[in-house]
């Protein structure tokens, strides 16, 4: 336990509305000043889950713990919890700076702190100019700041965030998600933070946990989800462009697919003769000009697409098969013949029916 922060557990949570179950036995446990990133599709309930945290939402089993103890006694206190909402929930008749204020008065913070803290605020998320305005008066990525502020200023022991960036625009979002971060590093707060935007997951997330259906997919560190996906969903969810899944067959110490060999696998004993997915990420496919081993597959360029930094390659295998590949460096046009090659190291393996990744337990 510590003034800064506070850990949160989530206990076999599920939630219902009406007749539908939105969250299915959830459990979830947040470290004292980790930032976890929630991520995943739409509707999946991610917000459900945060406004449970909140206590702005009832659970209907299970326990929400802060700090070990029932979430009710800590809820409202003013400085244990606060939230940034999607929809900004601004005061209508304050503005900006009234607030942003507001809270701090309420809970009785010393007057030259809070204009200390709302000065550098102010500054940060590039509001000086709009203090005296009310929200009416703000567009929607303005008011998603002040909103954003408003939270940052109450340096609460948890600090949820529901999408706070998305309506502002490109530029600022960047220098926004800095600002969150490093705000982090300064506090050390307890950070859930939601989004369905994988690439803010994995610039802020310590952990992610990866939710579809209201179920957790997967909690771990960007890197781990990123290299060894629990199951197909969590694969194709993170990375762009989307991994490349491929229907192959196992035999003997080989992957096929269409009997021509993909890869030899050495990393495990054996596996079943069946039908697995083989998931391969764009970035992890070699593209050569020419045939370089007995696994190279010849492939049709069909799209190039040229970013600067690298090259994005659509590629037809066999009239049956498209294959993203990122390039650094290949000199090619459309029409020409490429070829591709696999490596173990970068293939992620999938059981067909359950989807789940066959080296998941095994690692
Ligand atoms: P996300 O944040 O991942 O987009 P939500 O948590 O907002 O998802 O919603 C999860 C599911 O719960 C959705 O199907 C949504 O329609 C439903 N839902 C959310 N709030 C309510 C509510 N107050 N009444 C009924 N259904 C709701």
């Amino acid at each position: 336990m510590s003034d800064n922060n506070a850990t949160i557990e989530l206990k076999e949570i599920t939630k219902d509305f009406k007749n539908t179950k939105v969250i299915d036995q959830l459990n979830l446990k947040v470290a004292a000043g980790e930032f976890l990133v929630l991520l995943g599709p739409s509707g999946c309930g991610k917000s459900t889950t945060l406004r449970m945290i909140a206590g702005l939402e009832s659970v209907s089993n299970g326990e929400v713990l802060i700090d070990g103890d029932d979430l009710k006694k800590k809820a409202n206190d003013g400085h244990t919890i606060a939230m940034v909402f999607q929809d900004y929930a601004l005061y209508p008749n304050m503005t900006v700076y009234q607030n942003l204020e507001y809270a701090l008065k309420v809970h009785k913070v010393a007057k030259d702190e809070r204009q200390k803290r709302l000065e550098s605020i102010l500054e940060t998320l590039n509001l000086s100019d709009y203090r005296d305005r009310l929200p009416s008066e703000l567009s929607g990525g303005q008011k998603q700041r002040v909103a954003l502020g408003r939270g940052m200023a109450k340096k609460s022991k948890i600090f949820l965030l529901d999408e706070p960036l998305s309506n502002i625009d490109v530029q600022l979002r960047e220098k926004a998600r800095d600002e969150i971060q490093s705000l982090h590093d300064r506090n050390k707060q307890t950070i859930v933070y939601v989004t369905h935007d994988q690439l803010e997951a994995m610039a802020l997330g310590d952990r992610i946990a990866v939710m579809n259906d209201g179920i957790i997919q997967m909690v771990d560190t960007p890197e781990n989800i990123y290299k060894n996906p629990t199951n197909l969903f969590v694969a194709k969810f993170i990375g762009t462009p989307q991994i490349n899944v491929l229907p192959v067959w196992y035999q003997d110490g080989y992957l096929t697919m269409d009997e021509t060999k993909l890869v030899k696998l050495d990393r495990i004993n054996s596996i079943d003769p069946k039908d697995y997915l083989l998931g391969v990420r764009p970035e992890h496919i070699k593209v050569s000009k020419n045939s370089e081993s007995e696994f190279s597959v010849p492939t049709k360029v069909t799209k190039i697409v040229d970013y600067g930094r690298y090259i994005q390659l659509t590629l037809d295998l066999n009239g049956q098969h498209v294959i993203k590949a990122v390039t650094k460096d290949i000199d090619c046009k459309i029409d020409d013949t490429v070829f591709i090659r696999i490596d173990e190291r970068t293939s992620i393996i999938f059981d067909k029916d359950s989807q789940k990744n066959i080296y998941w337990d095994r690692v």
